[in-house]
Formats: C-alpha cells, structure tokens, sequence
C-alpha cells in the first residue's frame, strides 16, 4: 500500500535519512527503533508527504506522493501523521479538538464519527476538557483519535509512547491494536524504546544514522539480531568476543575476535556451571536481572526469580549453547 524507495534526506551536509526504503500493508503495525538523531522523525515526515526528499520516492497505491514545494497542501489524504509533541488546538476542548478533523463531513455523521471516536480511544469522559486539563496520555489520544477521524489508510506515529507512563502505554497499544483489527489502518510508529515495539509491531526495523540496518519480524531480531547496535535497541544483552567462549564453559570458536551475542534469559544459574560473582542486582518485580562477573573482562547478565541472592557471593552459572549468536560487528 504504501511503498518508500531509496529516501534520502540531507542537512547542511549531515546524512538525516539514508537511501531508506519500507514497506507498509494493510492491517500491519511496523515499528522502527533507533537512538535519538537516528532520523526517526525526518523519515515520518518524509513518508507523510511533509519534507521533500532530495533522492527515493514514497508511493500509495503505486502513485507518487508529492514533496510539500510540489503541492498547496502538503501531506496526502489517505495518510495522518501524529507528531510527538501532539500540536492540539490548545483552545478548544478534546470533543472539538476531534471535531474539527471532521469539518467537511455532514453534521450527523460526523457527531456519529466523533462519539464513535471518543469511545474508541476511550475519551468519553474527558471530552469537554480543554487539552490542558487532560493528562498526557488523554491529549496522546486526542491526537490520535483527530489524526484518525476521517479513516485513512495509513497512520505514522512520532514516539507515541514516549511521554506515557505504563497504564496510558498499555492503553495506547491496545487502542493502535483495535485501531488496526477494527479499521485495517496501516501503522507505523517510531521509537527509541524497543520494548513497545517488540510486543506491538508486526515487523520491526532498526534505524542507525539514517539508514534501515535490519527489518524483519521483532523474534528474529531480538533473536538474531544484526549487529550489536540491533541487539542493544531491542533488549538487554551481554556482547562478548568469542574468545571468551571458554570462560562461559562454552566450546571455543575459530573466529577469536567475532562478537557473541547472548539475551540474559539464555543465562541460568545452575550449580553445574561455571562459577562467578553476583556483581549486581535489579529487581524487576517478576524477577531479578542479574550481572555475573565470570573474569576480568567477561561479566553476563543473567534472569532469576530466586529471592536469596546476595551482592558479592559466589553463582554458578550455565549459558544455552543454542543460544550463542555471532553478530557481523
Ligand atoms: P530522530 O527523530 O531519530 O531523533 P531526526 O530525524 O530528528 O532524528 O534527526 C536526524 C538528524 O537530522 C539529526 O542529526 C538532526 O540534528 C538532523 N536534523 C533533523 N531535522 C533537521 C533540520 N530541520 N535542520 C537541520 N538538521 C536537522
Ligand atoms: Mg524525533
């Protein structure tokens, strides 16, 4: 539905976007993970018809969408871009914030439309507030709620979840899943925080300076993972040359100097494994993430739901060799 091609997109000399090329199908939530500068935001706007590439195309249906120097009225009908910082009228209350998306539309369908709305995006009760008088989470729904109004086809979100604590997270993932089920919008949202994405997204990507290093579906790439950029934006990991094999009483590898990529769930404590120290302790209220020193240079992260762990005492610890992945760099 939505096809990008090599975008590329330049500030002053700094490479924003690099020869980024996406798909997006109906009824799909794709997610892109990437560090702050990643260019995130540039390629959003770039896909929304908003910014002007300098080289690659984004298509819908095959036609060519227009750069915003080409056209009156940037942007295309068929796709709504929610920005970060949400840009509500601040003057008006949620229920006319929605309203207004729907200006053009006849008065009975539209109040139609808008109740249909409130109740989808669960705003019923705050409807007459003005967007100041709304918590973060309810002005993200207002925003969404007005970019989805008159049913495109396509949704892009800015860092949706950024500024939310964990209910409105919960929320707004459940709304962009009924969202799609219900109205077979395409998403794709952006974001700095792989754990929405995992869970959420469809197909994942990994953004690094600009370019799309990985994509593909959130267990292949947390599981294998391209580089140790991917495997750091998609969870917690421990990246240690193979040459340590030995160490994690693991078979040694022919490529001493290759990275090895090991997710803390493959790191068990096992009183027949090799022994380290508990360097570190975090509870994490299901269970507890742990840091094991094993030597000098070679410190794992490892899951237990044990309750008698002590900072400094001596683990044993045991790593699932089927778990091992070598990552290109
Ligand atoms: P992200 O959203 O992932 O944080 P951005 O797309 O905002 O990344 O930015 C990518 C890079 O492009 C950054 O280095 C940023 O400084 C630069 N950039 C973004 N917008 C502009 C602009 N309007 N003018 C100059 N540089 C920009
Ligand atoms: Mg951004």
């Amino acid at each position: 539905m939505l096809q990008a091609t090599h975008l590329t997109k330049t500030y002053g000399g700094i490479a924003a976007v690099r020869s980024v090329s996406i798909e997006l199908k109906p009824g799909e939530i794709v997610a892109l993970v990437g560090a702050s500068g990643s260019g995130k935001s540039t390629l959003l706007s770039m896909l929304a018809g908003l910014t002007d590439a300098d080289s690659g195309d984004v298509r819908i249906q095959g036609e060519r969408i227009p750069g915003p120097s080409e056209v009156l009225v940037p942007g295309h009908d068929a796709i709504r871009l929610v920005h970060q910082e949400y840009q509500l009228m601040p003057n008006v209350s949620v229920r006319e914030n929605i309203t207004y998306a729907l200006r053009f539309f006849e008065k009975n369908y539209r109040d139609f439309r808008v109740n249909e709305l409130l109740t989808l995006c669960r705003l019923t009760d705050v409807q007459d507030r003005l967007p100041r008088q709304v918590s973060g989470g309810e002005k993200q729904r207002t925003a969404i709620a007005r970019a989805i109004a008159d049913k495109p086809a396509i949704l892009l979100l800015d860092e949706p979840f950024s500024h939310l604590d964990l209910p409105n997270r919960l929320i707004v993932r459940d709304l962009l899943f009924d969202l799609v089920r219900s109205e077979s919008t395409a998403c794709l949202f952006v974001t700095h925080d792989s754990s929405d994405a995992l869970s959420i997204a469809n197909q994942l990507g990994i953004l690094r300076d600009g370019r799309l290093i990985q994509f593909g579906t959130p267990t292949d790439i947390y599981r294998q993972p391209a580089t140790s950029y991917a495997a750091r934006m998609t969870g917690l990991v421990t990246i240690v040359k193979a040459k340590h094999l030995p160490v994690l009483g693991l078979p040694a590898s022919d490529h001493p100097e290759t990275l090895i990529c090991l997710r803390p769930e493959h790191v068990h404590l096992d009183d027949s494994g090799v022994e380290g120290q508990l360097r570190a302790l975090f509870f994490k209220g299901s269970h507890y993430e742990l840091e094991v020193e094993l030597s000098r240079y070679v410190c794992l992260r490892a899951l237990s739901t044990r309750n008698d762990l002590q900072i400094g005492q001596r683990v044993r610890i045991r790593v699932d060799e089927k778990a091992v992945w070598k990552l290109n760099r």
